[in-house]
């Protein structure tokens, strides 16, 4: 087996279309430590070691959309649906901002009808009334109108997160129905209509989807600089049982152990060369990597990601937004995660920068 040596590469100031294929594609565990000690570096010069905790609040799991890998897909008849009760949210925000998070997420299914627009709406002000506007808010509720979109800007949200999936619209298409609702290129201008309003605009996307290419890959990280984005949630494609994509990978025998911890390293190394590439972004350690390795969400900010999402989602719900087989953390309690988070960050020399937004330097940078 010849090992691909990386160290000329990673002198380079401007990387290559070419360089980031070979980047991605390092599978030998010395030059693999290489990237990632790289990665880290230009992690402590443009960030430093401080990460920011994003309190994952998943309030709702109906959906209108089907996408055909997500556990709570509407055709998923196996899903019983919840709403997280009103006063519950708001409790998990007091308590977020008790434990001085910094920052929640509010993360659902989507839905586009009036009552919810108005739902999150109201829900944004009254977080927001929270120790006087205390905590930075995060939204990741979908594709919505421009209008919905400035509705909630305006009630208080800053940061919204619409993943992309994937830059190749022809394999989109290929995870999505063909029913005129999930379209790409809708998505992509949502990306920019969020950006035109002012937010701190989040997207990424799936490693290891079935029929993607490193090339596909390579220029998910260029689209995201393309589309000037400031902040990354991004993770492994990780199999639901009971959907699509999962039957088809099931029966094809591509989730074997060997098979999740490619997508796995693929998820590593997509963290570390998007921060080679992007520098000043916010980059997130997912829990969909801590699905596939226990040490995850360490290994993630070893190679380059600064932010966390402990789970604020109420215990009892958390069996009913399951996304992908084996998700963590589904029986903790948010205390339970809390510690646990905190002890990983430490782990690895970092610190956890409790009480602050923690806003994407990217976003205040000079264009
Ligand atoms: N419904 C909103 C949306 O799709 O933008 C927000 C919630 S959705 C559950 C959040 C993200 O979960 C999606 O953008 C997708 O990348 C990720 N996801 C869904 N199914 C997944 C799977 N099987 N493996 C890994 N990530 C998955
Ligand atoms: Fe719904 Fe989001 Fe899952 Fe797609 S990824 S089915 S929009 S929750």
């Amino acid at each position: 087996r010849t090992v691909v040596t990386i160290d000329a590469i990673l002198q380079k100031e401007t990387l290559t279309h070419s360089d980031l294929v070979t980047l991605l594609g390092t599978t030998d565990a010395g030059q693999r430590k290489k990237l990632y000690d790289a990665a880290y570096a230009v992690k402590l010069k443009y960030i430093g070691n401080v990460d920011h905790y994003r309190g994952l609040l998943e309030f709702s799991n109906r959906c209108i959309k089907n996408c055909k890998y997500c556990g709570i897909r509407r055709d998923n008849e196996e899903v019983e649906r919840f709403d997280t009760p009103y006063e519950d949210l708001l409790a998990m925000a007091k308590w977020a901002y008790d434990e001085r998070y910094g920052s929640l997420t509010l993360q659902s299914g989507e839905r586009q009808d009036e009552e919810f627009i108005a739902y999150v709406e109201r829900l944004i002000l009254d977080i927001k009334k929270i120790g006087g506007g205390a905590l930075g808010l995060t939204l990741c509720v979908g594709e919505q109108t421009e209008e919905t979109y400035r509705r909630w800007f305006e009630a208080g949200a800053h940061r919204y997160l619409l993943r992309i999936e994937t830059s190749n619209p022809a394999l989109y298409r290929t995870l999505h129905p063909q029913d005129g609702h999930h379209k790409w290129e809708v998505r992509r201008d949502c990306l920019k209509t969020l950006k035109k309003i002012g937010y701190q605009v989040g997207t990424g996307d799936m490693m290891g989807l079935p029929g993607q290419t490193l090339d596909d890959l390579a220029c998910d990280i260029e689209f995201f600089r393309h589309m000037d984005i400031d902040m990354i949630g991004m993770g492994p494609y990780v199999v639901h049982h009971n959907t699509p994509i999962g039957k088809h990978v099931l029966a094809a025998g591509g989730d074997s152990k060997e098979a999740q911890n490619q997508r796995f390293i693929l998820g590593l190394n997509m963290i570390a060369v998007t921060r080679l590439y992007l520098k000043n972004v916010n980059i997130a350690a997912t829990t969909a990597l801590q699905a596939l390795n226990p040490l995850g969400r360490e290994l993630g900010l070893l190679a380059g990601a600064n932010i966390l999402m402990p789970l604020v989602t109420l215990p009892k719900f958390r069996p009913q937004y399951l996304l992908y087989d084996n998700k963590p953390c589904v029986e903790d309690s948010p205390d339970q995660c809390k510690h646990c988070l905190a002890g990983r960050v430490a782990s690895i020399g970092d610190k956890v920068g409790f009480g602050e937004w923690g806003d994407s330097p990217h976003y205040f940078a000079e264009k």
